[in-house]
């Protein structure tokens, strides 16, 4: 087993390599989820983003934001703040599986609360905050995208490779494609393993032309929940990327411009 992670970690570092000698930049960004409040995870997370100089964008949910969150972020400057729904409730009809931007809540409904959600970031973190939005559970009613620009949104982020870099106008979808929680055993790692695996056929789709290259690729976190083990993969994946030369860390700003 040892052996085989040793491997993964080589065939990542083989992969980035070819980015290298045709001179490309393999572009990354950074999404962590759930954020309400300061807490020693965050603080562990921030601790992170810093010591590497890598970007964090953070996901945070306005209707259980609590004051002590912007003090928090004040001094953090690598850290930026987008969208994550409203109340991060589940709307979803029954045997569904869970969404809070759709199901059973009728979308003028929807629309109020993301407004709402909108003016309370945009006055508690003023230019930190980023008018992306991160739905919740990765999903959201496609009636809804054609509303978001008009409250104010750019940018939305949801999970694996999107179909559209631009599903509404003026709306950039830019989405994470690694998820190393294992949400079966809630709060476990996938393993090192099939996250890198993961990470790789992002890479070489993109290096091949299959994928679309314009999308950096994401890394989704989940400070909240994530155990021992997704922490050391992320504190080993975060030094291993940031030492290779063909990456680059993108920030909200570049992304979201
Ligand atoms: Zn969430």
């Amino acid at each position: 087993m040892k052996t085989l992670t040793l491997k993964a970690w080589q065939w990542l570092g083989s992969e980035l390599d070819k980015w290298a000698d045709k001179g490309q930049t393999a572009n990354f960004w950074w999404r962590d989820d759930d954020a309400t409040e300061p807490s020693g995870a965050l603080d562990k997370l921030a601790g992170l983003s810093y010591h590497w100089n890598v970007p964090l964008a953070l996901a945070v949910i306005p209707s259980r934001l609590k004051p002590e969150l912007i003090d928090f972020l004040r001094q953090r400057t690598l850290i930026t703040v987008l969208q994550h729904g409203y109340a991060h409730e589940n709307h979803a009809a029954p045997g569904q599986r869970k969404l809070e931007l759709g199901g059973t809540r009728a979308t003028v409904k929807l629309i109020a609360d993301l407004e709402q959600g909108y003016q309370i970031l945009e006055q508690s973190f003023a230019d930190r905050f980023y008018p992306v939005l991160v739905p919740p559970w990765n999903r959201i009613n496609d009636k809804l995208l054609s509303c978001l620009r008009e409250i104010g949104f750019t940018g939305i982020s949801t999970m694996k490779v999107r179909r559209d870099a631009y599903p509404a106008p003026g709306l950039l979808q830019v989405n994470t494609h690694l998820d190393p929680v294992n949400w079966r055993h809630t709060g476990g790692f996938i393993g090192v393993y099939p996250a890198i695996a993961i990470l790789i056929q992002h890479l070489l789709a993109k290096r091949t032309g299959y994928r679309d290259i314009d999308e950096p690729t994401g890394i989704l976190t989940h400070h909240l929940v994530q155990n021992d083990a997704v922490w050391r993969f992320l504190e080993d994946l975060l030094q291993f990327l940031s030492d290779h030369p063909a990456v680059t860390w993108l920030d909200t700003t570049t992304i979201w411009r």
